[in-house]
């Protein structure tokens, strides 16, 4: 049998095929257009899925305890917020610090972790960053507009079938009078993938 979200490099997953096909017969039915399927697929990009990423990143930056838990077991943290689902059975969170930081690729296709992520951005799927990621990360993190200091370290996660990752960012200076509501906002995708760092709420 056919696995979700195994590695088939040039081929679509079958989540990917199914969705085609389901999207094209849609259309033909003129029950949907494809600019509506587009705008769902980007809120799930941009908003869903991330969302529940930033959820997991406040928690841990308030509750030291499940911060423990979640760098430790994290498939089991996130479920405590009740984040599950396919492309995250196998989470590991991997923490930023002054002197480390981490960055997540999938080198061989795509593979993300969804209940957290949402859908993975274009870029994430080019073999330009696959690729980079591993050769020359600090200059790939300077087109990000990321320009770490020589001293810190940047470890890099090749993300896989069997292990999705994310990255827990730096909790920035600046907002510790914040609720972890408020916290969850300043939480982006590309902070969690490890492309950008959050970035100090604006000062009003
Ligand atoms: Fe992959």
């Amino acid at each position: 049998m056919m696995g979700y979200g195994g590695h088939h490099p040039g081929q679509p997953s079958m989540a990917e095929a199914l969705t085609a096909a389901i999207e094209s017969l849609l259309i033909e039915k003129g029950l949907i257009s494809s600019d509506a399927i587009d705008a769902v697929v980007e809120k799930y990009e941009r908003d869903i899925g991330p969302l529940n990423g930033a959820r997991v990143v406040a928690r841990a930056w308030v509750d030291p305890e499940y911060k423990s838990r979640l760098l430790t077991d994290a498939t089991s943290a996130i479920a405590e917020l009740g984040i599950k689902g396919m492309q995250g059975e196998h989470m590991v969170v991997v923490e930023n610090t002054p002197e480390v930081h981490n960055l997540v690729v999938c080198t061989l296709c795509s593979c993300y972790p969804w209940p957290v992520l949402g859908l993975p951005p274009n870029w994430y799927k080019t073999p330009a960053y696959r690729s980079r990621a591993v050769s020359d990360p600090r200059g790939l993190l300077r087109e990000f507009g990321l320009e770490l200091d020589e001293n810190v370290q940047i470890r890099v996660w090749d993300s896989s079938a069997e292990i999705r990752y994310m990255v827990l960012p730096e909790r920035p200076a600046g907002t510790e009078g914040m609720t972890e509501e408020e916290l969850a906002s300043l939480v982006t995708r590309d902070a969690m993938i490890g492309v950008a760092k959050v970035r100090p709420p604006k000062k009003s």
